[in-house]
């Protein structure tokens, strides 16, 4: 492989490594998002409402599942980020 691409890798590893320790930190606080959801299934249980989200301070990606994060989704629910 060419030197330059090697150490552009090198580099780019570095940096995902840190942006996801950025993100690991992160309380992701500050977030704009809005609540989905797919309902009107055959089987009512089938049904699920979650709440895709973009972190403004560490730029995470998040999505929140009714069911699985029971209180993380209460409480992003809750704060008037989400629509
Ligand atoms: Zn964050």
């Amino acid at each position: 492989m060419d030197k330059q691409v090697v150490a552009i890798k090198k580099k780019i590893s570095k940096l995902t490594e840190q942006l996801l320790y950025i993100q690991q930190e992160c309380l992701h606080e500050n977030v704009v998002g809005e609540m989905k959801g797919d309902t009107g299934n055959w089987c009512q249980q089938d049904d699920s409402y979650w709440i895709s989200a973009d972190c403004q301070d560490c730029g995470k990606h998040l999505h929140i599942d009714s069911k699985k994060e029971r209180d993380l989704y209460r409480k992003y629910s809750m704060s008037g980020m989400i629509k």
